[in-house]
């Protein structure tokens, strides 16, 4: 199977849509996160008082970050070529969802994405959990394997293998994990040109 015999994409929003901007150790400290944890695992863990205070924070600062967003490169051009043929496109990602809108409406690409395929933190498990990926082959009735997760961390690739999906990194000059990838591009542009190999 070719990349672009692929209809059905689903992407990671903060670094793969957009130029990341979250400093994830600065909020660890601002959240007493020890360092070596997962933020979202971190709080499901705490008392319910003391997470919701700091889903609170965490839903402030990121609209903040929401609202400043901007695309990646090439990352605009890609969605609305993939959109112009008519394929299916989805988000997930571990922000919350609301931001996730507020996110597509900055850089441009909202009208790509219809509302119900634009799943966050509060709709399924976080990733790498595959939980929200087949919640849309469900929706899309499609088998896994005829979907492609976009991600430029781990936890997207992870999280497409375990669904049973194809894999692409982008955005990352070198692959460190080359057995969870199908597809590398270095960035949007050269995932776009790929498309057209
Ligand atoms: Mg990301």
């Amino acid at each position: 199977m070719s990349l672009a015999d692929v209809r059905h994409w689903v992407f990671d929003m903060d670094g793969t849509l957009t130029v990341a901007v979250h400093d994830f150790a600065a909020i660890r400290v601002a959240l007493a996160i020890p360092p070596e944890d997962d933020i979202l695992t971190h709080l499901a863990a705490l008392p319910a008082d003391e997470a919701a205070a700091k889903h609170a924070w965490l839903l402030e600062h990121e609209r903040d970050l929401a609202l400043g967003s901007q695309p990646a490169v090439g990352a605009v051009e890609l969605v609305r070529d993939l959109a112009g043929r008519g394929y299916r496109l989805g988000i997930l990602t571990r922000n919350a969802r609301e931001l996730a809108h507020v996110t597509l409406e900055a850089i441009g690409l909202a009208d790509c994405f219809a509302l119900e395929d634009v799943l966050g933190r509060d709709d399924a498990p976080p990733k790498p959990h595959p939980g929200g990926l087949l919640k849309l082959a469900e929706a899309w009735k499609v088998p896994a394997s005829e979907m492609v997760m976009v991600g430029d961390y781990r936890f997207d690739l992870d999280c497409g293998r375990a669904a049973g999906a194809r894999t692409v990194l982008v955005n990352l000059p070198d692959n460190p994990w080359p057995e969870l990838t199908d597809w590398h591009a270095a960035d949007c542009v050269a995932l776009r040109r790929m498309l057209s190999a």
